[in-house]
């Protein structure tokens, strides 16, 4: 099964908290601590109910969203 790196760019969320409402599995929330800009950054509180769907980087406005597949390396 693949397995991926979900990333949410703290520098370039405003916490405007569309993924966390366009998320089908209720997995993001926006925390309590403001960013460097001074925006409450989205972030995943519940990682393993994450289907991987991308619905939130299609619904972000600032692309601070990133999932990428890992692709195993043979050694
Ligand atoms: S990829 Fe889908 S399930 Fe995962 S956090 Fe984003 S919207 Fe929710
Ligand atoms: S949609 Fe983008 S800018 Fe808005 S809270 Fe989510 S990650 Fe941040």
């Amino acid at each position: 099964m693949a397995s991926y790196n979900y990333h949410i760019d703290e520098k370039r969320c405003k916490g405007c908290g569309l993924c966390v409402s366009i998320c089908p599995k209720s997995v993001l929330d926006v925390s309590r601590e403001v960013n460097a800009n001074g925006y409450f950054p989205a972030y995943q509180a519940r990682p393993e109910d994450c289907v991987t769907c991308a619905m939130c980087c299609t619904m972000c406005p600032d692309v601070a969203i990133t999932i990428n597949e890992i692709i195993e390396q043979a050694a």
